[in-house]
């Protein structure tokens, strides 16, 4: 009745796609269920379109992924204080780890297990967020050094976020970026993965490259920037949002539509309800907003207020060709004559990754 269709190809092409840009490693970020699309799907995808690695935010959403028959490498950044990283040895998760007391609880967690600790550091270089902050490497990276000595921790990688607040901005954060990885060669400890660049900097700026890219939305087919489409960044949309016509009616001119009726029908015209609404991630304030759906490959506005569980579309000029089951997309690839998910994000003053990430768990992910 809802789906969120999931093009395997779609995302196969666009890790590729990054893949041929860069030359390098390519992390796919499948966080927060792979973006809306379903992790594992998500995961299976970017690693049959090459990447090296998949990443997650938390732990849970890493084991999860091992749940689901993940065998590849698997990174994730960002720990719960009291987190236990026994989980994450035993399961041989990557763990990015951003402080003292978090190496420290690795390295327990592996001497419990009779085990190596695989990490990668991640280190704030300006964007103020998760990460160990420049004076703390020194003595972060010393104690790694202690630590793979002592045969209880391996470390493959280290890796920073930009903030991408413009090209100085990226040269500062490099520039630290730099002189993280030399204070870990310093210690004598050589990461195989060195890693700066999300979507923006690695479709942007292939300076910031290095040897590894870490990308989330990019692989899901969407652009990072307001000033360039999916199409011309060589990326294919991975997500369709499909619903079908479950009701058909036509009513006079003066009908109010949906609460508060702040639509009325200035003419007769027919009504079909989609049975999807803001439960499902389609945001309320859409309403009079001006956003439309494919209806019988035709752009039909939506009307009134979205409900919870459903909204209503004018198909008047279509209403003698159309039946109950007939499909409505929301949103999908432009390249195919449907609604590009931006004209939501624009309409709501957000961008494409809240809109795809909070499509909510009564669509039924498909892959196709
Ligand atoms: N790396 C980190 C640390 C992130 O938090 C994110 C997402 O927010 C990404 C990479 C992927 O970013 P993008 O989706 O812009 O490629």
């Amino acid at each position: 009745m809802r789906v969120a269709e999931i093009s395997v190809g779609a995302i196969r092409h666009n890790v590729a796609r990054v893949r041929e840009l860069t030359g390098g490693a390519v992390i796919v970020v499948v966080k927060a269920d792979g973006y809306g699309h379903g992790a594992a799907i998500a995961a299976e995808a970017a690693l049959a379109g090459g990447a090296a690695m998949v990443a997650t935010a938390d732990l849970e959403e890493a084991l999860t992924l091992r749940e689901h028959g993940i065998d590849a490498p698997i990174l994730c950044w960002l720990h719960g204080a009291r987190v236990d990283f026994a989980d994450a040895v035993a399961a041989r998760i990557e763990i990015g780890v951003s402080h003292l007391q978090q190496l420290e609880a690795v390295a327990e967690a592996a001497r419990a297990l009779g085990s190596v600790a695989t990490v990668q550091f991640k280190v704030d270089t300006g964007l103020s967020r998760n990460g160990a902050a420049p004076e703390e490497w020194e003595a972060l990276f010393a104690r790694a050094a202690e630590l793979v000595a002592a045969g209880l921790v391996r470390v493959t990688g280290i890796f920073s976020h930009l903030a991408n607040a413009g090209d100085a901005n990226d040269r500062l954060q490099a520039e630290r970026f730099d002189a993280a990885v030399a204070g870990l060669r310093a210690v004598g400890i050589e990461p195989d993965m060195i890693h700066l660049a999300a979507s923006a900097a690695t479709l942007r700026s292939p300076h910031l490259h290095y040897n590894t890219v870490r990308v989330g939305v990019a692989a899901f087919g969407l652009s990072p920037f307001a000033d360039q489409t999916s199409a011309q960044l060589g990326l294919i949309p991975a997500m369709t949002l499909r619903a079908e016509i479950v009701a058909l009616r036509g009513v006079p001119a003066g009908t109010g539509v949906s609460y508060g009726f702040n639509h009325v029908c200035e003419t007769a015209t027919t009504l079909a309800l989609v049975p999807i609404g803001y439960a499902d991630g389609m945001p309320r304030a859409l309403n009079g907003a001006g956003a439309w759906v494919t209806v019988a490959g035709e752009h039909r506005p939506i009307v009134g207020r979205i409900g919870m569980d459903q909204f209503i579309v004018d198909v008047g000029p279509l209403a003698g060709r159309l039946e109950l089951g007939d499909e409505v997309v929301l949103f999908g690839d432009p390249e195919q004559g449907h609604p590009p998910v931006e004209i939501w994000a624009g309409l709501m003053r957000t961008i494409n990754y809240e809109i795809v990430v909070g499509i909510g768990p009564r669509v039924r992910r498909i892959p196709v």
